[in-house]
């Protein structure tokens, strides 16, 4: 676990989060501020700082982030949905561990 980092303390338990889905070495959970009616992020529990970090030793866990995404969007009620991955502060990315974002249902009800 890399110290202060946020999604690792997600995988961590140590902050809570609505899970959707976890296995041995990757986390699923509704993003805290969402930008579409259906939004989660997909998450290694391996800390990597983003996908520039990524290397050939990391082609299965990334694959399987990739083949997840139906599976949970499906079982989220979408049929059609959009992946994301920010990489880079110029890229948009505000937390440095690697997460895949996954959106549909059109825009978020208004709580
Ligand atoms: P990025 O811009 O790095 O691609 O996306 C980070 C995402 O993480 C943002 O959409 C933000 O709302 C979400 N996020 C940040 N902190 C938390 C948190 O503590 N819990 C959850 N569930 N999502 C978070
Ligand atoms: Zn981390």
């Amino acid at each position: 676990m890399t110290i202060n980092c946020i999604f690792c303390k997600i995988a961590s338990g140590d902050i809570p989060s609505k899970k959707i889905y976890e296995d041995e070495d990757v986390m699923a959970f509704h993003d805290i501020n969402p930008s579409a009616s259906v939004h989660f992020l997909i998450v290694p529990k391996l800390h990597i700082d983003s996908l520039v970090h990524c290397e050939t030793h990391h082609q299965a866990l990334l694959g399987n982030m990739l083949l997840l995404a139906p599976k949970l969007a499906k079982a989220q009620g979408l049929v059609g949905f959009k992946t994301l991955i920010n990489t880079g502060a110029e890229g948009g990315q505000e937390v440095f561990h690697i997460h895949m974002h996954v959106l549909g249902g059109g825009k978020p009800s208004k709580a």
